[in-house]
């Protein structure tokens, strides 16, 4: 069930639903919007009355959903959200760039990344202090201590800072340190962890899973949502297909199947989607093209050397030519921004 309030309801009007929805055992999401203000229950395990809403002051509408998810609708939010994450926004007319290493392995490879990431003129850092590797053997990240290197990025350069968390301790970590916890492609699905970050108020980065489809990606932001932490961003990173040229497919088509039924914003990540440095830029090119929100980039000042990913690593050169390109393909296009 979704409450639509009419544009000129008081707060009052708006108490007097939470408190209904409430008494019945239900949970109220609250989602302003630009004209009116809607209400989504959860909670519920058969269809609520509308009878309960639908002579309320103030109330315009209670439309039964029949969709199999509620908070990340357009239904329920006409207007895209606008994310913020630290002292920035994700959603908004600006195009959203994240960079930075794979992941964190010293204070001076990061610091040289931040350098670059900074004169670009981007928003945000990213780096990994927790990694998924396919081999138990493999670089595992650095934990808390690069957490603390990424603390000084942001205290230095005024990046806000965007690095995933694998479990709940990795998500306590994160909210001390960082300013937006990202949940990697292979825990799109952890649902105790979704659940665990929709608790948080720190907002949250979610990748589409390696075969996940539309509806299983929206309703992994749908189980962070139904917890009360709305500030999520989607990322299309590429999947599984029988393709070899790349390491994944990037699906762009995603882009614009969230955007048509989700009001959250989506960014791109053109490096785990094609794991090819030289394919990184045209990529790049076409997600801001489809109407991403924004890219997430990874850079690294010595990609032979570096512990994690760097055949898909730009150099910050090659870096910042991308910033400056995909810029240039996004102001063509604020006119007709989707
Ligand atoms: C990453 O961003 O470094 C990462 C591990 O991404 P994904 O979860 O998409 O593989
Ligand atoms: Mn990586």
């Amino acid at each position: 069930m979704l409450i639509v309030m009419k544009p000129d309801a008081t707060p009052t009007d708006i108490e007097r639903v939470l408190e209904t929805i409430e008494k019945l055992g239900y949970k109220p999401h609250t989602l302003p919007g630009a004209n009116r203000t809607a209400i989504g229950i959860t909670g519920n395990d058969g269809s609520v009355d509308p009878a309960h809403f639908e002579n309320m002051p103030g109330v315009a509408d209670a439309i039964r959903v029949t969709k199999p998810y509620k908070l990340i609708s357009k239904d329920l939010r006409p207007e895209k959200s606008v994310v913020k994450v630290g002292t920035a926004t994700i959603g908004g007319d600006e195009l959203a760039i994240i960079a930075g290493p794979c992941a964190i392995e010293s204070f001076d490879q990061v610091f040289s990344v931040a350098e670059a990431v900074a004169e670009s003129g981007a928003k945000f850092f990213r780096g990994g202090a927790f990694k998924p590797r396919t081999s138990p053997y493999a670089f595992q990240g650095k934990g808390e201590e690069g957490l603390r290197i990424l603390a000084q990025v942001r205290d230095q350069f005024g990046l806000n800072i965007v690095t995933e968390a694998m479990d709940e301790r990795g998500v306590d970590l994160v909210e001390k340190y960082g300013d937006c916890i990202q949940i990697g492609a292979r825990n799109m699905q952890n649902f105790s962890l979704l659940k665990y970050v929709g608790k948080t108020r720190k907002p949250v980065l979610l990748k589409r899973g390696l075969s996940a489809t539309l509806d299983e990606l929206l309703l992994a932001a749908e189980y962070i949502m139904a917890e009360g932490n709305y500030d999520v961003i989607l990322c299309e990173r590429g999947i599984r297909s029988f393709g070899t040229h790349a390491r994944n497919t990037l699906d762009l088509s995603i882009v614009p199947a969230i955007h048509n039924v989700s009001h959250l914003p989506v960014i791109v990540d053109p490096s785990h989607g094609t794991g090819r440095n030289y394919m990184v830029k045209p990529m790049a090119r076409a997600g801001v093209a489809v109407g991403a929100d924004g890219l997430i980039i990874e850079v690294h000042s010595n990609p032979d050397q570096a512990l994690c990913d760097g055949a898909q690593a730009l150099t910050p050169r090659q870096y910042l030519e991308l910033f400056k390109e995909v810029q240039a393909i996004h102001q063509a296009l604020l006119p007709i921004a989707v």
